[in-house]
């Protein structure tokens, strides 16, 4: 027989026990946040330029009246390179630029297992969630963590969060479709009803509103323009039809938050992932490459001797892995890549054979660590370096001389102060090459070969052109139609009227600003957009120029002014070294499935030159 006692202690335990399995515990009371709710919507593949006609014509009455006379419209939004749904939907959830989220493409190919994750793949829609990793997180010395809570979803975990038709949703709550969006999927590709799909998703959102649990954060992905844009092109009737759609939709919502009594602490935020742009040739991509003798990676998994991987899905870039030196490691020095291996034997330069066909316009290379070359059908050459200072991204640009630019920056006036190729800040390309032809070219084009996980070369072709599928129109590269996006945003303390440049990433520091939560800053790359750009420090400026310099080999000359910041600038990456190798001897620990350990060596060997570089400049002032 059990006493009294006993069966306390067990009715004790028991409790404990489903009170855990319900997913709270007595010391995981959820944090408190600001009594608000966000819902974002996506309409995936806007072009900005349609959607601006539509709203100037008055077929958008409702977020007229809502968002551009009553909220904040950004006139000079900005979608990432690549300019595909992955690499920006984690964006807003994470505040990172793509190469810093470890999410480089629609595909990727893994390095270490030699195997391909597809994000559009039944097999690898839900990858993404596991493949998110933090870079900023991982090399800020106050943290040094690759997968800390980083999504909105984590960091409001405990309240209720919704993520609907999105497959990034790592932490959310809830999330509709369980699995792959079958439904839409039928209904777009067998019975070609494109508007069902957000039809669907419009009757999914009513039923979780009019419900007592409203989701504090619900992010919307609304695919109707995206696949009837794809399918008809940017101006047709059929992708118009969406947008007005999503208006008659709007109104009746904004009703909905009003009968529920949360209409005045709902902030909403519209905007495209990315932009779209007439096309319709097929860009055979593989097939070049195999008639150049390459051996590139076939179908067939149990054929391992290939020496290249294509990511060719159907949009309008793609990136490219290389076999070099026995391995697949990222490449340190785009040299490589003009002396490849041919299937029989020689070598062929894959860079000029890429710019060598027709539809190529743009091949962007690794180049080491933080440098990028990029080449154009033209002879146009230059190279990006870049620079992290106190967690800020400074990058120089620079024409290769006797060739032409490329992006076609130099002998622009407004971008004078970027020609003399010197470091600048992530900010200040943002600011000055917003309206470009390749928006915020430098900081994209750079930024997506951080992490290691994207493959060694990017191709763009003309517009005209795209790779896997003749489509009416499509995305993912850097021109100016596909980088430039609507973004409109309305809540309680959103400021109404017109306002200039932002990039995805900044959204999250909205999201952090608006429920409440402390991340540290330098955990990611997102800034509030509503704060003015303050013009580049000085200081920084020139210590970043410094390290281009002593990273050059040139004869470092510091000034006694720079001590201060050179010497806090040693200081931190000392530290940062130091917990990196920590970090990596305790996932050596773990079992090593994933490439996580090979991303933080890579963090170590790239703050090994750090700290070499900065211990030059600061040895050159004492
Ligand atoms: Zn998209």
């Amino acid at each position: 027989m059990l006493d009294v006692a006993s069966m306390k202690r067990i009715l004790f335990f028991l409790s404990c026990f489903l009170l855990l399995a319900s997913g709270f515990s007595f010391a995981g009371a959820p944090a408190p946040i600001n009594d608000v709710y966000v819902v974002h919507f996506v309409l995936d593949g806007m072009n900005r330029g349609v959607f601006d006609k539509l709203l100037d014509e008055g077929k958008l009455p409702a977020i007229k009246e809502h968002f551009v006379d009553h909220g904040a419209v950004f006139e000079d939004a900005l979608s990432n390179f690549p300019s595909t749904s992955p690499t920006i939907y984690q964006s807003y959830v994470t505040g990172l630029l793509p190469g810093n989220s470890g999410i480089p493409h629609l595909e990727r190919f893994d390095r270490k297992n030699k195997k391909t994750i597809g994000y559009l793949s039944t097999s690898g829609y839900l990858k993404i969630n596991d493949d998110l990793i933090n870079l900023k997180a991982l090399e800020n010395p106050d943290t040094v963590k690759l997968q800390p809570p980083t999504t909105i979803y984590e960091l409001l975990g405990g309240h209720p969060t919704f993520a609907l038709y999105s497959s990034f949703r790592r932490g959310a709550s809830d999330f509709f479709p369980k699995r792959v969006p079958m439904h839409a999927l039928w209904s777009a590709y067998v019975t070609e009803n494109g508007l069902k799909i957000d039809y669907l998703a419009y009757e999914k959102l009513f039923g979780i509103f009019g419900e007592k649990d409203i989701p504090r954060y619900t992010l919307v992905g609304l695919y109707s323009v995206d696949f009837l844009e794809h399918e008809f092109g940017i101006k047709s009737v059929e992708a118009k039809n969406a947008v007005t759609q999503f208006d008659i939709f709007l109104r009746e919502f904004l009703e909905l938050l009003k009968k529920q009594g949360i209409a005045d602490k709902t902030y909403l935020i519209v905007s495209a992932d990315h932009g779209m742009h007439d096309t319709g040739k097929l860009f055979k991509l593989e097939k070049s490459l195999l008639n150049a003798g390459i051996f590139v990676k076939p179908g067939n998994p149990k054929i391992k001797d290939y020496t290249l991987y294509a990511a060719d899905r159907g949009i309008s870039s793609t990136h490219i892995y290389i076999k070099h030196d026995g391995g697949w490691e990222p490449v340190e020095d785009a040299d490589i890549l003009r002396s490849h291996p041919k299937k029989g034997g020689g070598t062929v330069d894959l860079i000029q054979t890429l710019l060598d066909l027709e539809p190529t316009m743009l091949v962007i290379a690794r180049d080491g660590g933080r440098a990028a070359r990029i080449f154009d059908a033209h002879g146009g050459q230059s190279r990006i370096e870049c620079y992290n200072l106190n967690s800020i991204d400074w990058c120089s640009y620079h024409v290769t001389p006797n060739h032409g630019d490329p992006l076609h920056y130099y002998g622009r006036k407004n971008l004078a102060h970027l020609q003399d190729g010197e470091p600048h800040s992530t900010f200040e390309w943002k600011k000055a090459t917003v309206n470009e032809e390749y928006p915020d070219a430098v900081i994209q084009l750079s930024q997506i070969f951080h992490d290691g996980r994207a493959g060694d070369l990017f191709v763009i072709p003309k517009s005209e052109w795209g790779f896997r599928k003749a489509k009416a129109a499509t995305h993912g590269s850097i021109i100016f139609d596909d980088m430039r996006v609507p973004m409109l945003i309305s809540g309680p303390t959103v400021p109404a009227g017109k306002f200039g440049v932002i990039r995805s990433c900044d959204i999250y520091p909205l999201l952090l600003k608006w429920f409440g939560i402390n991340v540290p800053k330098n955990n990611y790359d997102g800034v509030d957009p509503f704060e003015k750009i303050e013009p580049e420090s000085k200081e920084w400026q020139q210590l970043a120029t410094l390290e281009q310099t002593a990273a050059r080999g040139g004869k470092v000359r510091a000034s006694g002014r720079m001590a201060a910041l050179a010497r806090e600038e040693l200081n931190r990456r000392q530290i940062l070294l130091k917990k990196l190798k920590a970090y990596e001897m305790e996932l050596i620990r773990q079992p090593l499935k994933n490439d996580h350990v090979d991303i933080v060596r890579r963090a170590i060997e790239l703050t090994e030159e750090r700290v070499k570089r900065m211990q030059e400049i600061t040895n050159r002032i004492l």
